[in-house]
């Protein structure tokens, strides 16, 4: 299935960048003119702090600035008093194994998988060292899936969080999140999802998956960088502390002591990144517009495409689930999204990813925050080439065509 080419004119960058194939948008991906516009508009025409003014031009700031929660609560089919706007993915987890993480003690244990991004691992493990608790990765099988026989033998009475990778930033696969969290509620724990991959490729309803907390950025999801949301269930968000304090997350201040805001608000200290919010917004419509399901199709027959070539290219070896047999809804079978790792025998992924450029083709090489996963594996690192709506199969040959000709500048 091909999406509109109208799509390819509504991304500026795409054409400055003048090059033969973006294929980062795991890292980033690049945000379309609704998005643009609409912090312009922001800026040109309600430039504005937000709660706070007593005049039009303020309301208006909050009224858009507030907007947004029901357009992220819509994405995710949530409610908007579950959405905390957060800096990004890293902030999200960062509050929750603050606030969660001094919930809980010695004898608690919050499990993790081998594959998280540095951004859900560091954070909870600085909360572990400060509040005694104790960690447990659920290990992954060598056909890159999580060994759920050992996560049924990891989620014991003492596990208090269970905080996954939805979709693996460095292998493309999809986790089974739906039976990680009935194994999490079996014992009493909440399950949160670092959705900073998943988001950007299939449709999330955190009603279906029944995960108590889900974070994600906006700029994997075709908006600006500095911004993000966080959901939780509204009863635990009541529950929560705050982790950050100040301005507009307050009730009443008296000098010796405060009461909080309602949630979302009391997790919003200071000024917010107003124009990211309101960005954010319209690229999540902007999506949504597309529609989820036609994302998911493009992004199914383009990580098809991009597997079978790849895989023909002598001396490349995937670092993922090979086959492209999709998330299905039945968490099932092993799944993966646009998200393509590989080696290439004989070849450092920075070396790789710098001749790719050369080409004109633009990848990530490295451990893509995920270090312990590449020391699992026995790699320094991987190539990564990482697809969004705008890719095409025409992207897909550049790269093989760069591969190709790296290979021959390496002689390998
Ligand atoms: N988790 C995953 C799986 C990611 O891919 C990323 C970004 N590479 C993050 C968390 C962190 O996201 P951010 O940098 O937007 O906070």
């Amino acid at each position: 299935m091909k999406l509109s080419a109208d799509i390819l004119k509504d991304f500026p960058s795409l054409h400055a960048m003048d090059m033969r194939a973006y294929l980062d948008s795991a890292a980033s991906s690049l945000t379309p003119k609704p998005a643009l516009e609409a912090m312009d508009d922001y800026y040109s025409n309600f430039r504005a702090n937000v709660h706070r003014g007593m005049y039009a031009t303020s309301a208006k700031a909050t009224e858009r600035y507030e907007a947004v929660r029901e357009v992220a609560a819509k994405f995710l089919n949530a409610s908007a008093d579950e959405i905390v706007f957060t800096s990004g993915t890293t902030d999200a987890l960062n509050l929750l194994a603050s606030s969660l993480g001094r919930m809980f003690g010695p004898g608690d244990e919050v499990v993790l998988t081998e594959m998280e991004h540095h951004a859900d691992l560091v954070p909870w493990q600085e909360a572990a060292k400060r509040h005694g608790f104790a960690l447990k990765f659920i290990p992954m099988r060598p056909d890159f899936t999580l060994d759920m026989d050992a996560a049924r033998a990891l989620i014991t009475p003492k596990t208090k969080a269970v905080s996954v990778v939805h979709a693996s930033n460095a292998l493309g696969t999809v986790n089974p999140v739906k039976g990680l969290a009935v194994l999490a509620h079996a014992v009493g724990a909440v399950i949160i999802l670092d959705a900073a991959q998943s988001a950007a490729h299939m449709k999330l309803d955190v009603r279906e998956l029944d995960c108590d907390f889900l974070a994600f950025s906006a700029h994997k999801t075709y908006g600006p960088t500095g911004v993000g949301a966080l959901y939780g269930k509204k009863a635990l968000l009541e529950k929560l502390e705050p982790s950050r304090y100040g301005g507009d997350m307050i009730r009443e201040v008296k000098l010796g002591s405060s009461t909080w805001n309602e949630p979302p608000w009391k997790f919003e200290a200071g000024t917010p990144n107003i124009a990211g919010v309101i960005g954010f917004g319209a690229a999540l419509g902007y999506l949504m517009d597309i529609g989820m399901e036609n994302v998911e199709a493009h992004d199914r027959e383009l990580t098809a495409y991009a597997l079978k070539k790849l895989s023909a290219v002598p001396g490349v070896r995937l670092i993922g689930p090979i086959a492209a047999n999709f998330h299905d809804r039945e968490n099932s079978r092993a799944k993966r999204i646009g998200v393509i790792s590989f080696v290439v025998e004989g070849a450092h992924p920075h070396d790789l990813a710098t001749l790719l450029d050369r080409e004109g083709v633009a990848v990530r090489g490295g451990h893509h925050c995920a270090m312990p996963l590449m020391s699992k594996l026995g790699i320094a690192g991987t190539t990564r080439a990482s697809f969004g709506i705008y890719n095409e199969e025409k992207d897909v040959d550049a790269l093989v065509d760069a591969l190709l000709k790296a290979k021959a500048v390496l002689k390998i």
